[in-house]
């Protein structure tokens, strides 16, 4: 059966001596994985059709549970320069890590393939001293799409006023509501005002026009270490992409 789709390389893994195996988000199938013959063996179209990032034309032959083989590959945007630049592809390979940690494969997901194009547009068309902003912003969004992210608007029990967020929980609660017998103890992080607002906007306003939210470092640190927190507990482990250390490391463009 031959399957024609648009889809957006999340990542490649080598199989055999020359075969890869790609993982795409597609427009219409959600997550899924196809096998590629031999793109590594030459510099060709085909292979470099196949970089991670890469939105591209396909067409697949085989079942979709059966790990169907990529007969086509066209590029339609290469987003090089995303692959190029280290801090958009450290930003931009922990966005992957929640979308394939977090949907469920094979299963279509009608606003996240819009939604990620557009995303990768937007990363790639912005001025750089914007991006840490951005950055933020865009892991806050994907979380939105696919259902994860965390509340920060008020008690999530009971809607009282609360700067104490829970990340098993997912939210802020407020005292009472956190000190029943049953949450005794559980772990919390203390959050500003200012860190609640900037979320609160970054969750309201269209992501091309955010840049003109300003916040502070301290509130860029505040946020993204409440998101963090968030994460691990969700996935149970921490994000191997939010450990990457410094931009001297060689950039991880294939797993
Ligand atoms: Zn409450």
């Amino acid at each position: 059966m031959l399957t024609r789709t648009e889809g957006i390389v999340l990542k490649t893994q080598k199989y055999g001596e020359a075969d890869l195996i790609v993982t795409y988000l597609t427009s219409d199938m959600g997550i899924i994985s196809a096998f590629a013959k031999s793109p590594r063996k030459t510099k060709s179209r085909f292979g470099s059709s196949l970089e991670p990032l890469t939105h591209g034309k396909i067409s697949l032959w085989g079942k979709e549970q059966s790990l169907p083989k990529i007969t086509q590959s066209d590029i339609v945007s290469s987003f090089h320069q995303l692959r190029e630049s280290y801090t958009d592809f450290v930003n931009i390979s922990k966005l992957i890590e929640i979308v394939i940690s977090l949907t469920p494969a094979g299963i279509p997901h009608e606003r996240l393939f819009p939604f990620f194009l557009n995303l990768l547009h937007i990363l790639q068309s912005s001025e750089h001293a914007a991006k840490d902003a951005l950055h933020l912003i865009t892991v806050i969004r994907l979380l939105a799409v696919i259902g994860y992210a965390p509340r920060l608007k008020g008690c999530g029990k009971c809607g009282n006023e609360s700067l104490a967020f829970y990340p098993d929980s997912g939210t802020t609660l407020c005292t009472k509501c956190a000190s029943s017998p049953d949450r005794r103890g559980k772990p919390f992080m203390r959050i500003s005002n200012k860190a609640i607002h900037f979320y609160a906007h970054s969750m309201e306003w269209p992501i091309h026009i955010s840049n003109r939210l300003k916040p502070s470092p301290q509130t860029l640190s505040e946020l993204s270490g409440l998101l963090d927190r968030h994460l691990t507990f969700i996935l149970s482990k921490k994000l191997r992409s939010s450990g990457f250390p410094g931009a001297s490391n060689p950039m991880p463009v294939r797993s």
